[in-house]
Formats: structure tokens, sequence, C-alpha cells
């Protein structure tokens, strides 16, 4: 009977101690970045991420979909979106995608963001063809996929 009790109390600690760091990591996730996102609520990440899957740039396993995110850099500089790597990288934990919806005009600027980010993943990954640090022709990519070109800024058209 006691050691029931026992057990109990432990499920029910770990019960806690569970949800307490689900909901920490959500808001960690949220709260990354450094500036503060003032997002439109007609912008949606999740419809940036669906387009993304749709267009066949998925999210790569071990990899992190951070948005909406600041998209900072190591200087502290701050972007639309951010593709980093690395293990350790300047939000935090990665490899990650970083979009900032606080950054963009509407929804199809937003897509275009993750969409160019995405080929930068794929890239590092070895998923897609092609120089991961080549900034013009990840734009290219991208808009094969269906980024809206005016929101594309490396490629001199
Ligand atoms: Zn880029």
């Amino acid at each position: 009977m006691r050691k029931r009790l026992i057990l109990l109390a432990l499920g029910v600690a770990l019960a806690f101690a569970v949800v307490f760091a689900t909901g920490s990591l959500r808001t960690g996730e949220q709260e990354r970045g450094r500036l503060p996102l003032h997002v439109p609520n007609d912008i949606e990440c999740a419809e940036s991420h669906r387009l993304a899957e749709e267009m066949g740039l998925t999210l790569q396993p071990g990899w992190i979909y951070l948005c909406p995110s600041g998209a900072t850099d190591w200087d502290g500089g701050d972007h639309e979106g951010i593709t980093c790597p690395y293990r350790d990288c300047p939000a935090g934990d990665g490899p990650y995608i970083a979009a900032n919806p606080g950054r963009v005009e509407n929804q199809s600027h937003l897509n275009a963001v993750v969409l160019h980010e995405s080929v930068h993943m794929l890239r590092f990954t070895g998923a897609l063809e092609g120089d991961p640090f080549d900034e013009c022709s990840v734009d290219r990519e991208a808009a094969r996929r269906g980024a809206n070109p005016a929101y594309l800024n490396y490629c001199p058209s």
C-alpha cells in the first residue's frame, strides 16, 4: 500500500514536470530572439510552413521551425528570416529556420521568407543540390517553388 502511494506521488510529480517542461519549451521558442514581435494577426506562420511543405521543402529531421521568432544573427542584427545549421545558434539550440512576421508586409512576404530559408535548410542537409551560402541561387530556387519574386532581395533582375 505504501509503495503504491509513493508510486502514485511520483507519477503525479512526473506529470507536472512534463507539463511544465512542455509549457516552458513553447514559451521559450516564441520568446527567442531579441526584438519584440508585432505580428499582424492576419499573417500566419503555419500557413507559410504548410506552403513550404507542399512545395517539397520539408522541415528536415532534427530541425526546428521558429515562427513567430526574432531572426537574429550572431551580431544581434535582426532579419526577416534566418537559417542556422548548427547545434549552437544565436536564438539557442539549433539547427533551425526562423522567420519574423513582425518584419514582413503580408502573408505572401512571409511565405517568400520561409521558402527562402527552407531552401537554405535543404541545401545544408544535402537534400537539395546547390551552395547553401549562395543567396542569389537560393532566391531563384525559392521563386521556382512559389515565392513571390517581389519579396526576394538577393538577385538583381
Ligand atoms: Zn538567405
